[in-house]
């Protein structure tokens, strides 16, 4: 039989890995270094995901429940790997709960860090408690109370949505785009205008990136059937009058400044770099990429290569990607994997 497949991170890449490996019979070994799976949709807390238009905690929570239920997944949660050595098909893995695993390969699914807006302290976030980020507007919803300004609990007659917040930004070094954001905030904004059909919600934006079939179903769904309204600007402040939150700007369509008052504002947060990168990257002996992600290798030979020969990549961990994507490239890296482990003579050998 051959060694089990370390997988690092539970977050939908990790249990779709699990899940693919244990389908073919090939054990696992799973570490989480939170105390719960489902990776950031079930951790922050997400409400009904798109494309599906499942809550998270159903979609995400069943695919949770089919890994913890599975006998040859080996689960450890608050844990991560602390040394990671010998040859590839003949690892050693020394987890930080004292444990020693021989594994044939891993696979890295740690996912990626929300952006801090403190880091954008123009924008009004952590000075203004009713400027808020789509993370915790995802989590009003989830949790049943409904979208509330934080300051008092009233509801928001008034919402701006900003978009790349924390992406396709030079100036504080997040040069790549999040992919997911603009159809995220589309959703949230239809999702606000259900639950309060009075508040006005505008999204200001620098370019609408509602990538293929998104574009009919939440980008011109959110104007013509919800009356969502977007604003091509430049945003350069989010102060306050004492009253309402006020947004100060450039509409870069018609060249003009704009002062606009709302009761609150939302940062469409970006997918930064994992901030444990660095040290996975060196307890693994794998590359990162230039902006802090994990280098994966050539797309057309083995999928989900790493620079080491015998570690995987797979989903957010690379740079952002949305959940159905990681899905089927933690499922691809699986089964490299698992073609990895089955090579009885030569195991430090390329699969094809
Ligand atoms: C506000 C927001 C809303 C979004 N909504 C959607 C949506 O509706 N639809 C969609 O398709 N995408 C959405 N996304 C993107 C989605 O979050 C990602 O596609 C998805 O989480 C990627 O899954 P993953 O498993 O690769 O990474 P993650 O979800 O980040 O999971 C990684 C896991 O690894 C663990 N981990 C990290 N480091 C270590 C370590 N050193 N040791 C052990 N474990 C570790 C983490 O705790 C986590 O459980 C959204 C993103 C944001 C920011
Ligand atoms: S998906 Fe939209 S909001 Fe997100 S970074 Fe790209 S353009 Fe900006």
């Amino acid at each position: 039989m051959s060694k089990p497949i370390l997988i690092l991170g539970a977050g939908p890449s990790g249990l779709a890995a699990a899940h693919a490996l244990a389908s073919v019979g090939q054990r696992a070994v799973l570490v989480e270094k939170e105390g719960r799976l489902g990776g950031a949709p079930i951790l922050s807390g997400y409400a009904k995901l798109v494309p599906s238009g499942e809550w998270a905690r159903d979609a995400i929570g069943g695919m949770v429940a089919r890994v913890e239920n599975n006998p040859l997944v080996a689960i450890n949660k608050g844990c991560t790997v602390k040394e990671f050595r010998g040859e590839p098909g003949a690892f050693q893995a020394t987890l930080s709960n004292g444990e020693m695993c021989q594994v044939g390969a891993a696979i890295l699914c740690s996912g990626f860090t929300h952006f801090d807006s403190v880091n954008k302290p123009e924008w009004g976030f952590g000075t203004f408690p009713d400027v808020v980020t789509t993370a915790q507007v995802e989590q009003m919803i989830s949790s049943g109370k409904g979208v509330r300004c934080p300051s008092d609990g009233r509801k928001p007659q008034r919402v701006a949505i900003l978009l790349c917040v924390g992406s396709r930004d030079r100036q504080i070094g997040r040069e790549w785009c999040s992919k997911i954001c603009c159809t995220v905030s589309c959703n949230l904004a239809i999702e606000i205008r259900e639950e309060i059909p009075d508040c006005h919600v505008y999204i200001y934006y620098m370019d609408i990136r509602t990538f293929g079939l998104y574009e009919t179903r939440y980008y011109w769904r959110s104007q013509e059937e919800f009356k969502v309204k977007y604003i091509k600007a430049r945003i350069a402040e989010v102060t306050s009058d004492g009253q309402r939150l006020i947004i100060k700007g450039e509409d870069t369509l018609v060249k003009r400044p704009i002062t606009i008052p709302f009761d609150m504002v939302v940062h469409a947060i970006g997918m930064d770099p994992n901030v444990d990168n660095r040290s996975i990257a060196s307890v693994f002996g794998v590359a990162l990429e230039p902006h802090g992600h994990i280098g994966k290798g050539n797309a057309y030979g083995t999928f989900g290569e790493t620079s080491r020969p015998g570690v995987f990549v797979a989903g957010a961990a690379t740079g952002p990607e949305t959940i159905d994507d990681s899905i089927g490239q933690a499922r691809a890296a699986a089964m490299a994997a698992f073609a990895f482990v089955q090579q009885p003579a030569a195991p430090a050998a390329k699969v094809a």
